[in-house]
């Protein structure tokens, strides 16, 4: 099994003031999915962000923030709008994949993920071991949650691969981003940054700035504590540049691309 997951920068535009999508990109890596399962046959669970559709209201109605009693209708809203827009993204993304005769079963991570201070707790996995079974590709995606101890949260989609992974068990875990991988600092800001193949501890960045997108989860730094745990476990990941034509085709085969392994070893 494989976990694939395509950054919400590849797939929306970076302009936090207008939720689009990038059809050129989605197309292209629709496409590249499906040949290679063309190629071979493989179970894949896809995870996406959230991008320019769920940072804006998340940001707006300031979710995962601690409110008084009185600030719930207002919270719920918030809740109602971010997990509307992200459902919309992922409309989207699913009827590009449908046009490529790829079964996607879009499995929100609101409709039962459940959080504790921001982390997810709980997450019956079941219906994706099912679906899988029967040959679909489960889509899941960044998005709103209960939270026990906040009421509301926001779960990242590299979370939720963390989360996936943990429980699942993958051969696999690829995550497609808009940079080669994993630098020191900053590549989009530094012209000097240094790249890692092999990346395996927090240490090695000089600075920890998040990303240069409107990201309420964390950014490459959030991403990387994920994988760092998920590596901790003896999972190791990539990250890939998923803007590079047949980048995912190829890390979906086994092909070489350059990439940052995320492991402790
Ligand atoms: P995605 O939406 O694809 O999951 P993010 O936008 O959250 O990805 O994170 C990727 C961004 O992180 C890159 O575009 C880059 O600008 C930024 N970034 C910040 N620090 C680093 C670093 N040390 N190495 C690589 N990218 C970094």
């Amino acid at each position: 099994m494989i976990i694939l997951k395509i950054g919400g920068s590849i797939l929306t535009n970076k302009d936090a003031t207008k939720s689009e999508i990038d059809e050129k990109n989605l197309s292209r890596i629709a496409n590249e999915i499906k040949s290679s399962l063309d190629n071979e046959s493989k179970e894949i669970i896809i995870v996406h962000g959230a991008g320019s559709f769920g940072h804006p209201p998340a940001k707006e109605y300031k979710i995962g923030e601690p409110f008084n009693k009185e600030e719930y209708p207002q919270k719920r809203i918030g809740f109602s709008k971010t997990q509307n827009a992200v459902k919309r993204l992922n409309m989207l993304i699913c009827d590009e994949f449908i046009k490529e005769d790829l079964p996607v079963v879009a499995i929100p991570a609101s409709s039962f993920m459940v959080a504790t201070n921001k982390r997810i707790t709980e997450g019956n996995l079941d219906s994706f071991k099912r679906y899988l079974n029967k040959g679909f590709i489960p889509v899941i995606y960044g998005d709103v949650v209960l939270d026990k101890d906040l009421e509301i949260c926001v779960i990242s989609g590299d979370q939720i691969i963390q989360y996936l992974a943990k429980n699942l068990n993958p051969d696999k875990v690829i995550l497609g981003t808009d940079v080669d991988g994993v630098y020191n600092k900053n590549p989009k800001i530094h012209d000097d940054a240094v790249f890692f193949d092999k990346f395996s501890s927090l240490e090695d960045l000089d600075t920890l700035e998040g990303t240069t997108n409107v990201d309420v989860t964390g950014g490459m730094v959030g991403k990387i504590k994920e994988l760092l745990y998920l590596a901790d476990l003896g999972i190791e990941s990539k990250i890939i540049n998923a803007e590079i034509e047949n980048n995912i085709f190829k890390a979906l085969n086994n092909d070489q691309v350059k990439g940052t392994v995320i492991s402790r070893g």
